[in-house]
């Protein structure tokens, strides 16, 4: 696409994906209309303290926006908020939102994000009463439910619900994590991970349960969440839980219905080339609801992270402005669950051998991901350094081996100087 610092730019969604890309178009010189359009009432802002800090209410409200109001106006960005995006004409080259306007673009970035998984209908007979974790409404409802509500089922044993675990811990709550799979973070951390979490929590008295699978929650309430009494939960093995409310973290779904309809393709999202390009050269996606190319790793990837919402938010905004770069960034991410930070680098696919190093008992430990004697990522507890070191490492072109590692102590620092 030829640079044009004039076209007319749409961005739907007014997460961290949208907010970067109309920042980063703003900082580099575009001075065509940008305007974004959210479903949501709320100024774009961070999700990650949605389950810490601002949970366990340690944060107020405005803290958690990007830019205040006043920042939109200063930047001439037209923000709209409150409207959903419901089709998408090519042809035309406009869209259409449930309050009924029509708005055309030159440029259309979708950056609409991912909802909740719902809990599989027939499961629970209440699922009106169920809570969830995405946006900052689900935490006013969730922080509401904890004023009264004292013990919490937590269904999924992922980032999201150990987080809330954590954070609910802290509140005072009794708690139950209930994962399908064997372990908890099934698939994203290799075994020693999982199980050094399962531990933590266990011994912050959280009741963490893997491989089991609930099969009812019966809501004992008679009328309305307000003056629900509680559920009662069976699982597939037979054991029976009573407790108060139950927060379900199974998972996102991509918000990609109205694109797929105006023949978008998709995979795990849009799907998307180096530079966050859709099969129609007019139209970007970026975050949560895109799966494509990033240079880093051979075959497209679908990523939910800050990081990735960022970075290929920022490739998109310069795509649009001409520029050729393409998205190779290293993948990483955090989570922060009691005094503990976890910090990943990397993609663990396919990996066929690990190292420890440090130790899981005093809470700092990494551990070293090879595949075919390649290091390919790195995962961290409490050690900064080394996570650090990894991104850095990880995105040289030269790999560095498992013999590089062996002879430099799996040391983080002194891994970052070698020279090949
Ligand atoms: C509780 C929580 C904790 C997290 N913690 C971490 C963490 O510690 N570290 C980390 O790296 N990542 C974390 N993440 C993930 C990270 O926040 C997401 O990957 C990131 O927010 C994705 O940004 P996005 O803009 O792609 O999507 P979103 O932030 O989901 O924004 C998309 C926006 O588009 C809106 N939208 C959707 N469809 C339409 C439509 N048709 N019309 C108009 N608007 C629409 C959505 O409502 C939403 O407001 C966390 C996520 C959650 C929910």
């Amino acid at each position: 696409m030829a640079a044009n610092l004039n076209s007319n730019v749409l961005i739907i969604g007014g997460g961290q994906a949208g907010f970067q890309t109309a920042h980063t178009l703003r900082a580099k010189g575009h001075v065509g209309p940008i305007q974004i359009i959210g479903d949501e009432p709320h100024l774009p802002y961070q999700r990650p303290p949605l389950s810490k800090a601002f949970l366990a209410g340690e944060l107020n409200v405005e803290r958690l926006f990007f830019r205040p109001a006043t920042y939109y106006e200063q930047q001439n960005i037209d923000i709209k908020l409150g409207v959903s995006v419901e089709s998408l004409c090519r042809t035309s080259k406009t869209v259409r939102t449930t309050d009924g306007t029509t708005l055309a673009y030159d440029v259309l970035v979708l950056a609409t994000g991912a909802r909740v998984r719902p809990l599989p209908d027939g499961i629970c007979t209440k699922p009106e009463q169920l809570l969830y974790l995405r946006g900052i409404d689900d935490v006013q409802r969730l922080l509401a439910a904890s004023t009264t509500k004292n013990s919490f089922l937590i269904i999924g044993g992922g980032f999201i619900g150990l987080e809330a675990a954590a954070t609910l811990k802290k509140l005072g709550k009794t708690v139950v994590v209930a994962e399908f799979q064997p372990m908890v973070i099934p698939g994203l951390v290799a075994p020693e991970l999982s199980q050094y979490l399962e531990n933590l929590h266990r011994n912050m008295g959280v009741d963490v349960r893997t491989n089991t699978n609930a099969t009812h929650v019966r809501s004992q309430a008679d009328n309305g969440f307000d003056i629900g009494f509680g559920f009662d939960i069976g699982f597939a093995d037979g054991i029976r839980l009573n407790v108060d409310a139950v927060l379900v973290g199974i998972g996102v779904l991509p918000n990609v219905e109205f694109g797929q309809a105006a023949g978008l393709k998709t995979d795990r999202g849009f799907c998307v080339d180096a530079q966050a390009r859709t099969n129609d050269p007019n139209i970007f996606a970026v975050g949560d609801c895109a799966h494509g190319q990033n240079t880093w790793v051979s075959t497209p990837i679908h990523l939910e992270s800050v990081q990735n919402a960022i970075d290929q938010a920022s490739i998109a905004a310069q795509a649009i402005l001409g520029s050729d770069k393409e998205y190779a960034a290293v993948p990483w991410f955090w989570s922060d669950q009691y005094h503990v930070k976890i910090q990943m680098a990397g993609l663990i696919t396919d990996y066929d051998q690990t190292v420890v190093t440090g130790e899981p008992d005093d809470d700092k430990f990494s551990i070293f991901y090879f595949q075919n004697d390649q290091l390919i990522a790195v995962h961290t507890a409490n050690h900064p350094v080394n996570h650090m070191a990894a991104r850095r490492i990880l995105a040289q072109a030269e790999p560095v081996t498992f013999a590089d590692c062996t002879k430099h102590g799996f040391d983080g620092k002194a891994l970052m100087n070698i020279t090949k």
